[in-house]
């Protein structure tokens, strides 16, 4: 049997429309209907309609037009079923089941749901007896307010470690569905069970629908409750074990505000503990998570990319900025490397050394916790500084030891497109780093101090009336002679658009035949650019009236300088405005990302990888 549509409309004439919207966002009446500020659009007067008769919402500013299913899936940020589930719930209605064996473990479920809730009611409860005033003066002394408390649905588990089960006992559950639920231990040699959290502040973990499913305790500090047995030093924080509804490696802490925060488009911000995602809350920053106890896991980024609705699905990852921050994140980027897809990816954000985002809220404000997330760096700048910084990169070696283990990290990322990219991006960053201005030949006059090699190279003179070709005669002319250095430039000539357009072309057909064939020789790219018919664009460029200009295009120049070289002239070229021969795409593609830009890179990439 399947959910028909009879079962919808039931649904929906159970369910009255502006009382599941009025929950979630301010309405007020308007005659028959009700009105609100859009919540799928930014907007100061309401033109957003609930119409319970005809049981549809409409906005009139952004076009959202939908039913209750669809208002909660949209607003909630959560799958259809899970909103139909949740609505039905509210509606007392049963989902048809697909199988017996469907609708016991569903009805098991159910329990299991039913029984945490009650217990959180009860921990709750115990946070606000004044006899447990200790723990709530901890979290009220900690800067939490009690609205946030209660929001966060905060609790406190007695000492008693038979408190809780007495009491859900008598309510009717059972010890064998408070042991599956993570509440209780079981006792060996036929002892009573006992509660798993005891004397601990409860952080409740709710669902993506917002349904209890575990919790995580925090021990007292000593000075309010010291240990009973000295030599044991208790956890600082536990969490429930996995049972049949928390999966810890896939579940994150305050998923279901952070979903609502990625569909009004705020960013997803990772961080590590319980604490950290409610001073968040509390000081205005909705969208933040925090894993249960665990490094993050590769289900839980695929999950944060899952929540968030845009094309560019980039959540911040927050790392404390000591040692042992560093190195989780770059735990944490070796396990994203194999993940990465267009469009997904992670950016790392660093908390000053000896913070974390609570106590730095609480030290500067929220002001410092949004400045390190402006500051938070794409993954593939994280990696580039993992393998650089702190290094000598002076000599060749380690410049290819470098080069080399980014290249097999780089190498690690599945999705071909995005290893391509990857690729491009660090030879670039290899050429403008680990070839930065060479310092050739001696300024003989009006040097800063005589005898010091000169900063300013003794660059081809180019006359105005020369000029006209010359620069992109000399570009092309050097890597048609020395095909070895295109490895380090491709960047730079995939990027490059030369005015001329049988000139272009033939740019364009160098480094479609120089990505396929890496290891060609001089002989074989000349071979393979008189076939396709630039027999006399050869001819015109690699000739001495070309050689005189740059001897470093020559045939015979020495290889060891003519990658540096090529580089400095190009360089050159970009600052004394040559441009206007050579325009320079790639600094535009990647200093303004500009869009048509990167769509150029892109059909230049496909044209590549199609071997035109
Ligand atoms: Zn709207």
């Amino acid at each position: 049997m399947s959910i028909g549509s009879n079962f919808f409309d039931e649904l929906r004439n159970r369910i009255t429309l502006s009382e599941v919207i009025s929950r979630r966002i301010k309405i007020t009446r308007a005659g028959r209907e009700y009105k609100a500020c859009c919540p799928f659009h930014n907007e100061k007067t309401p033109s957003f309609t609930i119409n319970d008769d005809k049981q549809f919402y409409h906005c009139f500013g952004c076009g959202a037009h939908g039913d209750v299913i669809k208002f909660v899936t949209e607003h909630d940020n959560i799958g259809f079923m899970d909103a139909v589930e949740m609505l039905a719930a509210e509606a007392g209605m049963k989902i048809p089941q697909q199988s017996p064996k469907a609708v016991q473990q569903a009805k098991q479920e159910n329990n299991l749901y039913d029984l945490l809730e009650e217990a959180t009611i009860l921990m709750e409860q115990c946070l606000n007896d004044p006899r447990n005033f200790d723990a709530m003066s901890y979290l009220l002394d900690r800067g939490i307010n009690r609205e946030i408390i209660k929001q966060f649905r905060i609790g406190f588990a007695p000492e008693d470690g038979q408190y809780i089960r007495k009491a859900l006992l008598q309510k009717g559950y059972s010890d064998k569905d408070m042991i599956k639920a993570g509440l209780l231990r079981p006792m060996a040699q036929g002892g009573e069970p006992y509660a798993f959290f005891r004397d601990r502040i409860i952080f409740p973990v709710p669902d993506r629908r917002g349904r209890i499913v575990a919790y995580g305790g925090r021990i007292l500090p000593e000075h309010m409750r010291p240990p009973q047995r000295g030599d044991f030093v208790p956890p600082k924080y536990i969490n429930s074990s996995e049972t049949p509804l928390f999966h810890k490696g896939r579940m994150l802490y305050g998923e279901p505000t952070a979903r609502r925060a990625a569909a009004e488009g705020r960013d997803i911000i990772l961080v590590e503990g319980y604490l950290d995602v409610i001073a968040c809350a509390q000081a205005g920053i909705k969208g933040v998570l925090a894993p249960m106890g665990t490094a993050v896991t590769e289900e839980q980024i695929i999950s944060m990319w899952q929540m968030i609705p845009s094309e560019s699905k980039i959540p911040i990852l927050c790392f404390d900025g000591d040692n042992a921050g560093r190195k989780a994140a770059i735990r944490v980027c070796n396990r994203i490397l194999p993940l990465l897809e267009p469009g997904k990816s992670v950016n790392f954000a660093f908390m000053p050394d000896g913070e974390d985002p609570d106590s730095l809220i609480k030290s500067i404000g929220v002001s410092g916790f949004r400045e390190v997330i402006k500051k938070s760096i794409p993954l593939f700048d994280f990696l580039w500084n993992t393998y650089t910084q702190g290094k000598d990169i002076n000599t060749p070696d380690m410049k290819a030891s470098i080069k080399k283990q980014l290249e097999h990290e780089i190498s690690r990322i599945s999705d071909k497109d995005v290893q391509n990219f990857y690729r491009s991006d660090l030879r670039v960053r290899v050429s403008k780093i680990f070839y930065p201005k060479r310092y050739y030949g001696y300024n003989t006059g009006g040097g800063k101090k005589t005898g010091q090699i000169s900063i300013k190279p003794q660059m081809p003179k180019i006359k105005k009336s020369q000029k006209q070709h010359l620069v992109s005669k000399i570009l092309l002319c050097t890597i048609i002679n020395h095909p070895h250095i295109f490895d380090s430039i491709e960047e730079v000539l995939l990027n490059m658009v030369i005015k001329d357009k049988k000139m272009d072309s033939l740019r364009q057909n160098i480094v479609s035949f120089l990505c396929d064939y890496n290891d060609a020789n001089r002989e074989k790219l000349i071979d393979h650019l008189e076939k396709k018919g630039f027999s006399q664009e050869i001819r015109d460029i690699c000739n001495e009236s070309v050689y005189v200009h740059a001897s470093f295009c020559s045939p015979s120049a020495d290889k060891g300088n003519i990658l540096g070289m090529w580089l400095e002239y190009w360089n050159d070229c970009n600052n004394a405005g040559l441009e206007e021969e050579i325009q320079n795409g790639w600094k535009r593609a990647y200093f303004d990302s500009n869009e048509k830009e990167e769509e150029k890179l892109k059909s230049l990439l496909s044209m590549k990888s199609r071997g035109e």
